[in-house]
């Protein structure tokens, strides 16, 4: 690993949105395979985007955003959390810095009410729980926890993507009634709903944050980061990678026109920006 790749961005300011105020935050930074990661696009391109370290790997954050919308603070996403089997850690890193980066926006685990994971694989839900005991039980004790039903569901199909679901995140949620599955688009509190973008999987749900009409969206693995912004520069971990495309152009038909702020889940330096045609019709990020 080069010093400069190692090294954590610094925080971004809070943004307002209309009445909210959104905060980027992140579990730290891992490591994915550069070729899964872009799926067919060759490395001579994409390297000249992500330069990849020895081993082919290229960095990815795993980030979350904080909303609090003057009555709810509402956390986006839970990052690898800190439960990682041993052999995960060795290919993937476990920063585990979410509940420090919390604490530094001011937050404990008891002040946060309400969770949102967009879907189920262990870099999205990782915070979800801790181990008490040996036990898991949820990081945030006073908080709602939102998946779609269908997602959990898979996560229980052991299908191609089975090794990136690790139960202990969800099931001791669910069993409680802590983790509400939803069916399809739903508003979770006023201003912020969730809208399912299928491809990376069938029931991967986006988060929509609207106040004084802006729009900002968590849209997750549908485009990770600001170097997946064209249409078919699709992960090779997407289990319907044409539907991956069909629900880009969805995304950006309304995006673009409607000025949405972006947030990429998994970038490394640039954890949301304003997606844009160039006057040559190309999709660029601005920040
Ligand atoms: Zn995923």
């Amino acid at each position: 690993m080069s010093g400069a790749r190692s090294q954590e961005p610094e925080a971004s300011r809070p943004v307002s949105l209309g009445d909210f105020e959104l905060s980027a935050i992140r579990d730290g930074i891992y490591h994915l395979d550069g070729g899964a990661f872009f799926g067919v696009v060759p490395k001579v391109l994409w390297s000249k985007k992500t330069p990849a370290d020895g081993n082919n790997r290229v960095p990815a954050g795993l980030n979350s955003v904080l909303v609090r919308t003057g009555e709810k603070n509402i956390l986006i996403e839970t990052g690898a959390g800190n439960k990682l089997p041993e052999k995960m850690v060795e290919i993937f890193g476990q920063p585990a810095k979410l509940l420090e980066a919390l604490r530094q926006e001011g937050l404990g685990p008891d002040d946060i009410d309400i969770v949102i994971n967009s879907h189920l694989h262990f870099d999205h839900c990782g915070w979800n729980t801790v181990r008490r005991n040996g036990k898991a039980v949820a990081t945030f004790p006073r908080a709602q926890y939102y998946v779609q039903d269908g997602e959990w569901k898979h996560a229980h199909e052991r299908q191609r993507d089975g090794v990136s679901y690790l139960h202990e995140n969800y099931d001791p949620l669910v069993e409680t009634g802590q983790m509400k599955l939803l069916r399809g688009n739903q508003e979770i509190v006023p201003g912020i709903s969730v809208e399912v973008f299928p491809g990376h999987t069938r029931d991967m749900q986006a988060i929509l944050i609207q106040s004084g009409g802006q729009t900002a969206c968590y849209i997750s693995d549908l485009i990770p980061t600001s170097a997946h912004l064209d249409l078919n520069w699709v992960m090779a971990f997407d289990l319907y990678p044409l539907e991956t495309v069909e629900s880009r152009k969805r995304y950006y038909s309304r995006a673009i026109p409607g000025g949405w702020l972006t947030m990429f889940t998994h970038d490394p330096q640039m954890p949301w920006g304003y997606v844009e045609r160039s006057a040559s019709g190309k999709l660029v990020v601005r920040t």
